[in-house]
């Protein structure tokens, strides 16, 4: 039985598809998990992203924040670099064509190279019914959440395989496992993540390329800060049953983790981080 099996795999897949083996984290020397490795994270000024680039430049990144405005980009810079991290920054609306190319440029140029991809952005700009959403209220959700993962990833692609040990991590939301109300096109963007994970993981393996999926449940950040509709509130604490309102810092370890040699066997997983949701 156990023969077959290995047979199957060997026909499934050649050697050059199976996920690298590599150190361990007791391996590694005390500069840090991820040290000499370059981490690009979109959408990572402030909030869920911030604490994830901090976390992964305290592990021993070299990390490339990036957001819309120029002002976020330089205090987010400022603030890793007080702490003595390394830090590069850049503007880039995840959903610009161009400013993704420019900051593919900027990335080849200082680094030569990328091995870790983290997108962070998501908007939300309906709180409303689904059937009452503009055609450009799809078109931005559905453009800066689900479409610029992918064709950024696209587009760094060339200087993320040459690595050997690369990891993406996406980032959805609970909201897209069980809708709340009024969220309509927004949940479903993030239902999206789920599959473009399983589909990219699937897609990538062959590359040595990790996809994984952060679902972080109620976070307290200023995009949380928004919500006041009674009716999201109640479905969140009644759908999710969760202990407590999250930190950013809650969701940057398990990103950690997830782009560690600790993960390398681990590809195509939705991780949610959202104090106990028995419902999902
Ligand atoms: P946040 O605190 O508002 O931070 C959002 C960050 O993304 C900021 O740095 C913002 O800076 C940047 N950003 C916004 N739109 C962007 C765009 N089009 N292109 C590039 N950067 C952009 O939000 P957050 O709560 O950390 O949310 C981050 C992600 O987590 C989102 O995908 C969200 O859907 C997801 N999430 C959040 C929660 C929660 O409860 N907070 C729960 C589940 C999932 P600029 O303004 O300078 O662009």
């Amino acid at each position: 039985m156990f023969r077959k099996l290995a047979f199957a795999y060997g026909t499934l897949f050649s050697p050059r598809s199976l996920l690298p083996v590599r150190m361990s984290s007791t391996d590694v020397n005390k500069k840090g998990i991820l040290a000499d490795k370059v981490a690009v994270i979109i959408g990572s000024t402030q909030g869920i992203g911030f604490a994830i680039a901090q976390r992964l430049a305290r592990d021993g990144a070299y990390v490339v924040v990036s957001s819309r405005k120029q002002e976020n980009v330089d205090q987010a810079v400022a603030l890793l670099k007080e702490e003595g991290l390394s830090s590069k920054g850049m503007v880039c609306h995840a959903g610009k064509a161009e400013d993704r190319d420019k900051l593919v440029k900027m990335v080849a140029n200082q680094y030569g190279g990328v091995d870790f991809l983290i997108c962070v952005a998501g908007v939300n700009p309906l709180v409303g019914s689904t059937l009452g959403a503009s055609e450009q209220v799809w078109d931005k959700i559905l453009d800066v959440n689900v479409k610029s993962p992918a064709l950024l990833l696209a587009k760094l692609l060339p200087y993320m395989e040459k690595r050997g040990s690369s990891s993406v991590v996406l980032v959805s939301s609970v909201t897209g496992y069980v809708p709340v109300p009024k969220l309509g096109p927004y949940n479903i963007s993030k239902t999206a993540l789920l599959g473009l994970t399983k589909t990219l993981a699937m897609e990538l393996a062959p590359k040595g390329i990790r996809v994984n999926c952060l679902v972080p449940g109620l976070i307290k950040t200023d995009f949380s800060h928004i919500v006041q509709d009674e009716d999201i509130i109640n479905a969140l604490e009644t759908l999710y049953a969760m202990q407590r309102t999250g930190q950013p810092e809650d969701c940057a370890g398990i990103v950690s983790f997830l782009c560690s040699p600790d993960a390398s066997y681990i590809t195509g997983e939705n991780i949610v981080v959202a104090g106990f949701s028995p419902k999902m």
